[in-house]
């Protein structure tokens, strides 16, 4: 099904996490447990078959929030459930803006990155995919009103790519990675270079 943007969107990102869980998962094993790409991967499979049983015309904010559950019912790891509370907070700015506008996606990612925080606790330069959404709020917030969705995703892409990159430089202070001391030092945060390909999938 291709019929709404929503659904396209979503549908770009199951192609590039199932076409990167190789470097997904060898990020993870480098800093962590290794599931982070199966992880990933497993829930772009079950999204994808969510996707097809939709409807056609099936409302944006109901095509996320199946995603969302998805990832909240259905993902193990760290990275599961923190991925569903920002895209059920995607969803919730959806239903409020109407459909997936520039501003429901500032708003979604912002409130997204509030309840992740809630969550798990991570600052920016903790090595997480908090430093690749929060400048990805940022970057959103200070786009004018009128910027196209697409153009908005790729601003936010551009600002969550730079964040992802930076975490190489770091070791970590959050989850698995910070088991392993200075040997996260060179490795990517594979959930903060996920949350670019999250932005990516929407330019
Ligand atoms: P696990 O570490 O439980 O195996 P995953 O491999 O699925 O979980 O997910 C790892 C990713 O989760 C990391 O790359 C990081 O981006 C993210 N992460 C871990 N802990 C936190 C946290 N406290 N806050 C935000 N993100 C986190
Ligand atoms: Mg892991
Ligand atoms: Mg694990």
């Amino acid at each position: 099904m291709t019929d709404s943007p929503a659904a396209d969107w979503l549908r770009r990102f199951t192609t590039t996490a199932l076409d990167r869980e190789p470097d997904l998962t060898a990020l993870d094993q480098a800093a962590g447990d290794g599931d982070f790409g199966a992880n990933i991967a497993g829930a772009a499979r079950l999204i994808q078959s969510e996707l097809d049983g939709l409807v056609a015309g099936t409302p944006a904010a109901e095509v996320i929030a199946a995603a969302a559950h998805v990832f909240l019912d259905r993902v193990g790891g760290t990275s599961g459930p923190l991925f569903g509370l920002l895209l059920q907070e995607f969803a919730a700015a959806t239903v409020k803006a109407g459909d997936l506008t520039p501003a429901a996606l500032t708003e979604g990612t912002t409130n997204g990155l509030a309840a992740i925080q809630r969550v798990g606790e991570a600052q920016v330069g903790d090595k997480t995919l908090v430093d690749a959404l929060s400048p990805a709020a940022d970057a959103l917030k200070a786009l004018p009103p009128s910027t196209p969705l697409t153009e908005a995703f790729a601003v936010a892409a551009r600002a969550a790519e730079e964040g992802a990159e930076a975490t190489a430089g770091i070791r970590a202070r959050r989850g698995r990675a910070s088991y392993v001391g200075d040997h996260a030092i060179g490795v990517t945060d594979p959930g903060a270079m996920t949350i670019g390909l999250l932005f990516a999938a929407g330019t």
